[in-house]
């Protein structure tokens, strides 16, 4: 735990200034004394980890990386994230990311970008930027992420760890601070298939505080250890389409080779064109923000600029305190709502959303999982997504579909770029685990 400290202390761009050196180290020498005194210690005792700053953990700073909660203190403490302390598990930093989970690069924060783990000239991703770049540098062994459309996976990918989006509903969103309800996930990044097993049994669960919390099945360790997959799916438009860079393509490829040399059978599939994807993703994940926002505007929670009146005080509150990304999200998502757009846009939004789930199922019926990369290119330079919010949004387009459908779906360090994507039926993380193995 001290030794984690120190690497964090040095790298606070990983960090929002909230590092729990005291409570951690108090935890620690506990779970030392215990071991010295020869007593059984839990599953995961004395274990480090970080926590994307999205999450209530009773005490600290709480933050979601924006001016408006700067000085916010979390009254109590998430589902999934005590269920980590009951395991044993010792939180020793909250983490950096895009503000409210609003990007796909960990730049729009107030905390400064965070740098990739492998290039720091490159973006780390995001949203849980943090959270992959500590796993990656072993300056946590875990580190638990939110990702709503791409945040857990994407990152992931780009720093080369593995990171897990599981079914909608299979961890209890209770004290993840709202982006897009309905397709909001809690997940670990970690470093191995067994950890990632291991965190997500701790966390899952229903829970009473949740109405959108599913029960599931424990992921046995042998479960997972034999390969039952027989087919295997992808999407044809992904791979043949102009935005995807060569060598993504190379290595997706690759894989594919070496998934037929086994025996296993591969199907290409007919998939919806990116930019729809891109574009219902947005249009809902918009609508969803600017709703779970509005609550921000000083007067229970965050920092409140005072005005000449109350409704001047919400304004300068919101303007001066949300960032650019933020505010083009809350127009964005109150004009698709509003009166005379919502059949037009919002609605029609929802029936693709269906459509779109529809096409899994059918899919789901022809082959075990379907692979995908993680993004059509390997992570920009620092600054770059800043300048077109469109082309970053485009950059999300493998990832956005498996959210809108809810699936599960884990990244895995695979090839030379941005990683491979196994996406199952919902609630089937075990044969994405195990496949997962299989690969490795
Ligand atoms: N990049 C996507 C977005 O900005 C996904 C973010 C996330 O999963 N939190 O909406």
């Amino acid at each position: 735990v001290q030794e984690k400290l120190n690497l964090l202390q040095e790298n606070t761009h990983n960090t929002v200034n909230s590092l729990l050196d005291k409570t951690a180290l108090a935890l620690a020498v506990k779970v030392d004394t215990k071991i010295k005194n020869g007593e059984k210690i839990g599953l995961l005792e004395g274990i480090p980890f970080g926590v994307k700053d999205v999450y209530m953990l009773q005490g600290t700073n709480t933050t979601a990386s924006s001016n408006l909660l700067k000085n916010y203190k979390s009254p109590f403490t998430a589902t999934a994230i005590q269920k980590l302390l009951d395991a044993g598990a010792i939180p020793i930093v909250k983490e950096n990311c895009d503000s409210f989970g609003h990007g796909s690069s960990s730049e729009n924060t107030i905390f400064g970008a965070v740098k990739n783990a492998l290039n720091p000239a490159l973006v780390a991703g995001g949203s849980s930027g943090g959270s992959a770049v500590n796993v990656a540098k072993n300056f946590t062994i875990f580190s638990i992420g939110g990702d709503t459309g791409g945040s857990i996976r994407q990152p992931a990918g780009y720093n080369k760890i593995y990171g897990l989006k599981p079914t909608y509903g299979r961890i209890s969103r209770y004290g993840l601070m709202a982006y897009a309800s309905s397709t909001d996930c809690v997940g670990p990044l970690a470093k191995s298939i067994e950890d990632i097993r291991i965190i997500l049994n701790v966390m899952s669960g229903k829970d009473a505080k949740d109405q959108t919390s599913i029960t599931s099945k424990e992921i046995d360790e042998k479960a997972i250890s034999n390969n039952t997959v027989k087919t295997i799916g992808y999407f044809k438009n992904f791979i043949e389409s102009d935005a995807i860079d060569a060598d993504v393509k190379a290595d997706f490829l690759t894989s594919i080779e070496k998934i037929k040399a086994t025996g296993i059978k591969v199907k290409a599939l007919d998939f919806f064109k990116s930019d729809i994807l891109v574009s219902t993703y947005y249009t809902l994940a918009m609508a969803e923000t600017a709703s779970n926002l509005s609550r921000l505007d000083g007067t229970n929670y965050g920092n409140r600029i005072e005005a000449e009146n109350l409704i001047e005080t919400y304004a300068v509150t919101r303007s001066e305190n949300f960032s650019e990304e933020t505010k083009r999200r809350i127009v964005g998502g109150n004009q698709v709502l509003s009166q005379g757009f919502s059949d037009e846009i919002y609605l029609k939004g929802l029936a693709l959303r269906d459509q779109i789930s529809t096409n899994f199922d059918k899919d789901f019926k022809e082959v075990d999982i379907i692979l995908s990369p993680v993004t059509p290119s390997a992570p920009p330079k620092i600054g770059e997504s800043l300048k077109d919010p469109h082309a970053m949004y485009l950059s999300d387009a493998y990832t956005v579909g498996f959210s809108l459908a809810q699936l599960p779906t884990l990244t895995i360090p695979q090839g030379t770029v941005t990683g491979l994507q196994i996406t199952a039926a919902k609630n089937n993380e075990e044969i994405i685990l195990k496949f997962a193995n299989f690969l490795k």
